[in-house]
């Protein structure tokens, strides 16, 4: 795709989460409409988008019949079957690219493609095996953590190892799946950095975030992170590199470990990003927008941050006491619409600016 796309063209989105729906609303208001592609019936992103597809993601005509009543196609997950985007990449372009997300949908992959570039992981092998699982205990060492190579998210997925005693079952306890053992960071922070690269690969990146996870889920990200100048150069440019390395198009979320060794890459989100949330306040162009602009081959904003931010996630019933969540007027309040609060469950978030 070389022209910008025109105002009213259609944006398909495939998948109608939260990401998506806030996604669409970007679209909309650079006069784009949407379509979402959603195997579940009434999802978030359907509210405020023009045409909502409820199917599977192997229902070919479906799928076809998407692509072509839309003019680009981009996600909000990585997990997208890969049959899928056979079909789909025959039909319109899909961005973020192939490559990018065949990158992010396997642990390995990822790694090798990072070290590659010579950036930093935490030491890590592979493990399909029983004899890869001793070899990479001993190559890797212990403590460790085992995670799923593809489908893990929220730190699901994952099973800790304290001693070498611990890596039979903990591999049993994630069914025997391909995995990778990850030798465990002593980090003293977790950052991530949200970058976006155009068509014509300027590329555009927020101040590094600072994120910390309850449970597993992200709790909070502050922005700015607590980093030297040097650090915070690093993470932005590392970012740029990957981005430039896969000719990206769109917005992607890149996890960090900050370590006396330096910045480790945790993992790479070929997408929006929840630790990118505090630009909807904190930014006159957000990471949704950034995204649709990019996708659409439109210029990038400038990513500038106007104030300082802390961005709070709100799970499971923590967005249901909206008498509380308003009590402080200058907070920004982004909820999902979600009809049930299930623990765990993303419901919104909010965004409080600090002058
Ligand atoms: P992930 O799903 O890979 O993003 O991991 C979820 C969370 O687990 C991360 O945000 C970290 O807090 C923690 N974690 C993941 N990998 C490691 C590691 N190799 N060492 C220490 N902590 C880790």
């Amino acid at each position: 795709m070389t022209n910008p796309l025109p105002v009213g063209a259609t944006i398909g989105i495939l998948g109608g989460g939260q990401l998506g729906r806030m996604l669409s609303v970007a679209a909309s208001r650079l006069g784009f409409t949407t379509h979402i592609y959603e195997p579940g019936t009434n999802p978030p992103a359907g509210h405020v988008a023009a045409q909502v597809t409820t199917a599977p993601y192997d229902d070919l005509n479906a799928l076809r019949a998407f692509a072509d009543s839309v003019d680009v196609i981009t996600y909000e997950f990585e997990n997208i079957p890969t049959a899928a985007l056979d079909l789909l990449e025959t039909i319109r372009p899909v961005l973020p690219n192939r490559r990018a997300l065949a990158t992010s949908q396997d642990r390995i992959t990822e790694k090798d493609f990072l070290t590659g570039l010579g950036l930093k992981c935490a030491p890590y092998a592979n493990v399909e095996t029983t004899a890869d699982l001793q070899a990479a205990v001993e190559t890797v060492g212990t403590p460790g953590i085992l995670k799923t190579r593809r489908f893990g998210y929220d730190g699901k997925g994952q099973s800790r190892l304290k001693t070498a005693a611990d890596a039979e079952q903990a591999w049993a306890d994630l069914g025997q799946t391909p995995c990778v053992l990850e030798g465990f960071v002593d980090f003293s922070r977790e950052i991530s950095v949200i970058g976006a690269r155009a068509q014509d690969g300027a590329v555009v990146c927020y101040d590094p975030g600072e994120n910390v996870h309850r449970d597993g889920i992200l709790h909070t990200t502050t922005i700015p992170a607590n980093l030297s100048h040097a650090q915070q150069m690093d993470a932005v440019i590392l970012t740029g590199q990957i981005l430039n390395a896969l000719d990206y198009v769109g917005v992607v979320g890149v996890e960090l470990f900050v370590t006396p060794a330096g910045l480790l890459v945790n993992e790479i989100a070929p997408r929006v990003h929840n630790s990118g949330h505090w630009t909807q306040n904190g930014c006159t162009i957000d990471q949704f927008e950034q995204h649709i602009r990019a996708i659409a081959g439109w210029p990038l904003g400038d990513g500038q941050r106007h104030s300082d931010v802390v961005m709070t996630n709100l799970i499971g019933t923590e967005a249901t006491d909206i008498q509380a969540l308003t009590s402080d007027p200058g907070i920004g309040l982004h909820l999902y619409g979600k009809a049930e609060a299930k623990s765990g469950r993303k419901m919104g978030h909010i965004n409080k600016l600090v002058r």
